[in-house]
């Protein structure tokens, strides 16, 4: 949370008028092409809930599994088609576009740290850079300025989701006296891709909700 908020501002906005990105509207972004899942903030998730439909699936990659082999992750992610687009990707146009998840808004803006192929940590601003719409387009101040402040929120809201759920995870392991074990993680993942269900319990607004899921139900 320090680190992006120290991220320069001048800095990345100098990265977003040299880029000059514009979206050519492809929809690449909403398939397994470039996206294997579209992560949910709380409040996304609500909204997507709202709806009725059975959209959701624990966001992989679990990130617990306690002794008894409960897994634990930090949020909700949108379930797929069985060909990998999105759920909501239908005929080259997302169905609910209007209540779209705020990483679709923000895409292919990101200001993420993560590890390059030997593992050093960077930021990384724009994703799938050269692979998908048009560059070096003018893009001016007040847009700059308007994409830098939604991708901040954006980050600054995701990593608030993961603190919450990290303090959650320990106060909820402590209280029933649970360890994390990768033994019984990399066990009950073997059982899961032979078919098998697994329990795991989704951080959603402060709670953890139960989920049941086998590879039949995390595509439609
Ligand atoms: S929610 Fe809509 S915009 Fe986002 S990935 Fe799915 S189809 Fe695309
Ligand atoms: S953001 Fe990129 S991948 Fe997504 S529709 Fe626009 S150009 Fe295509």
């Amino acid at each position: 949370m320090k680190c992006l908020a120290a991220f320069q501002d001048e800095q990345f906005i100098e990265i977003i008028r040299e880029v000059g990105f514009e979206c050519d509207c492809c929809g690449k972004c909403c398939t397994s092409k470039f996206n294997d899942h579209v992560f949910l903030l709380d409040d996304d998730a609500a909204r997507i809930k709202a709806l009725g439909g059975d959209f959701l699936r624990p966001a992989p990659y679990f990130d617990f599994c306690d002794n008894f082999g409960r897994f634990y992750v930090m949020g909700y992610a949108l379930k797929n088609k069985p060909c990998g687009d999105c759920i909501f990707y239908t005929d080259g146009r997302c169905e609910h576009y209007d209540i779209r998840p705020d990483i679709c808004k923000i895409y292919p803006y990101m200001l993420h740290r993560e590890p390059d192929e030997e593992g050093n940590v960077e930021w990384r601003q724009v994703g799938g850079l050269n692979q998908h719409g048009l560059y070096h387009n003018d893009i001016n101040d007040e847009t700059c300025r308007e994409i830098l402040r939604h991708v901040k929120k954006y980050e600054s809201e995701f990593l608030g989701q993961k603190q919450k759920f990290l303090n959650a995870i320990k106060e909820h392991f402590k209280k029933y006296a649970l360890r994390h074990s990768q033994q019984v993680y990399d066990r009950r993942m073997r059982e899961y891709e032979k078919g098998n269900e697994i329990e795991i319990y989704v951080y959603f607004r402060g709670k953890f909700e139960k989920e049941i899921l086998s590879k039949q139900i995390i595509n439609l």
